[in-house]
């Protein structure tokens, strides 16, 4: 376990130059506090979680404090916002502080946001504030414990600084972990700014630290392309089949990783609805719950178009072409295993689609409906269920051909099914209502609300004593909460 002053820097990104990112010192925020901190993700770092408790953690997470070895860079990229070319964007209110290997040779990025202005700024300033920060800090490492890959959040840092949004709020900062920042913007921006030197300066980098397999191959860069295809189709499957709405896919905001990346308005669906829209600003539902499928292979071809250079165009179509079948696959595997299916039938995807019709226009809740789902026995679950729909028929029609197909699937007995269908179903998603609840709570100096929730989200799986008002439906003011865009 280490101290503070124990972590190991080599900060590869900044060595890249001035052309990649610019030296910024952090500002710091007044009167700095520890309102969160999560220990496994302390441990990415090796860092033993008592050191969350001591000033200095605040001091360095507020923006006061610095490691001799970290050299704070604000990043430069571009992107597409909303389907349009914006060509200058970068970190407008967070640095990279510095790269961290821990004792396994794992690299991590320390990434701090909401730390004061930077050249990328623009009219922005600098700041974030504490209920975009604890939104962030409770999804990221709720998605990680549900097995979705996601950047990750070391600790939320509250303050006395004022900020201005709808309404005057507090500032807070957000430390954020992940191997790699590198978006698919920043190849936008060197693809449109026709650097060609920094460009491929920037490939060589991706391709030799985070995608070091495809060397061998023999066409590297599209080895390279080849599996962020991969991993952005079974990232957005996982995000479909567990319900998680990002909000603001614009490219700028898309992990060269293929991990969730950059958390505004998002939510998990309460009610299933296929056209659930979480940002109130995406007036024409552009990032609309289904349209993150087709969204997600629209920005890989954004990023196609900026690895022309080095990958022939008809290679790049072909291995976009791969991703909606392998999208297909990854989301149907998982449906299976939510609906307690081990083996593989043709009509699998239309039982899907059925079920999901009807919890549509019944408006059922998607997280509880397949948790319970699980419970035993099956033939008493199902019949329960049935109350959540408007459509009895149409149910019981739906739940015939699942208990028919669930038979042929042979002879599981009832604990072994619930084991391995409540393995797969979480009874705890961080609900929109959940987290507001933690944040009212913490804006107001208790944090105790945002410690249970990160605590109970940690193990979504688990059934937890005491916890039961966390696997609730939202209540009507819960329902259709508008999340501020203005973070
Ligand atoms: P986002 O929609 O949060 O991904 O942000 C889009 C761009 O705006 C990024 O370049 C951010 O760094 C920048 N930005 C967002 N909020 C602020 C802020 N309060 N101050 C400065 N820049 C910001
Ligand atoms: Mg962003």
């Amino acid at each position: 376990m280490k101290a503070l002053d124990d972590l190991t820097f080599d900060n590869r990104f900044a060595r890249l130059g001035d052309g990649f990112s610019t030296h910024v010192l952090p500002e710091p925020i007044d009167a700095p506090r520890l309102v969160v901190a999560s220990s496994a993700a302390m441990a990415l770092l090796d860092l033993d979680p008592a050191v969350a408790q001591t000033p200095v953690f605040a001091e360095l997470f507020g923006g006061h404090k610095l490691w001799a070895e970290a050299e704070p860079r604000a990043m430069v990229y571009s992107g597409h916002q909303f389907g349009s070319y914006n060509p200058q964007l970068g970190d407008g209110r967070g640095l990279l502080l510095g790269e961290v290997y821990n004792a396994a040779g794992e690299h991590w990025d320390l990434h701090l946001k909401g730390a004061g202005q930077t050249p990328y700024s623009r009219m922005g300033d600098g700041r974030a504030v504490l209920r975009s920060s604890i939104r962030e800090f409770l999804a990221s490492e709720a998605l990680h414990a549900l097995g979705i890959p996601s950047s990750r959040a070391l600790c939320v840092i509250g303050s006395d600084t004022p900020v201005w949004r709808e309404k005057q709020e507090r500032a807070a900062m957000v430390l954020r972990l992940a191997p790699s920042h590198i978006r698919f913007g920043h190849f936008e921006y060197f693809y449109y700014t026709q650097k060609t030197e920094l460009h491929q300066q920037l490939a060589e980098h991706v391709l030799k630290l985070h995608f070091p397999e495809c060397q061998e191959q023999p066409e590297p860069y599209l080895a390279m392309f080849r599996e962020i295809v991969e991993r952005n189709a079974e990232l957005i499957a996982k995000w479909q089949a567990y319900g998680f709405c990002h909000g603001v896919m614009n490219t700028d905001n898309m992990s060269i990783l293929g991990i969730t990346f950059d958390f505004g308005p998002f939510a998990f669906l309460d009610d299933f609805d296929a056209h659930f829209i979480c940002n109130h600003s995406d007036h024409e539902g552009r990032y609309s719950f289904s349209n993150q499928v087709p969204i997600g292979q629209w920005n890989l071809s954004a990023l196609a178009q900026a690895l022309t250079p080095y990958i022939s165009v008809e290679a790049l179509r072909e291995t976009l072409g791969l991703y909606l079948p392998l999208y297909q696959a990854h989301y149907l595997d998982l449906m299976r295993r939510r609906l307690g299916l081990t083996t593989a039938e043709d009509d699998d995807q239309k039982l899907v689609e059925r079920l999901l019709q009807l919890m549509q226009n019944s408006g059922v809740d998607y997280t509880l409906f397949f948790r319970r789902l699980g419970d035993e026995p099956a033939a008493l679950a199902v019949a329960q269920l049935r109350d959540d729909f408007v459509d009895r028929a149409g149910f019981d029609a739906w739940a015939d051909e699942y208990k028919a197909r669930v038979e042929r699937e042979g002879n599981a007995s009832e604990t072994q099914r619930r084991e391995r269908m409540h393995a797969v179903n979480p009874l705890y998603i961080l609900r929109n209502y959940l987290a507001q609840n933690a944040i009212t709570a913490a804006e107001s100096g208790d944090y105790s609300e945002v410690h249970r929730l990160h605590e109970v989200l940690s193990k979504p799986f688990e059934e937890q004593a005491g916890m039961e008002q966390y696997a609730q439906r939202p209540p009507d003011w819960g329902k259709h909460l508008e999340i501020s865009c203005s973070s």
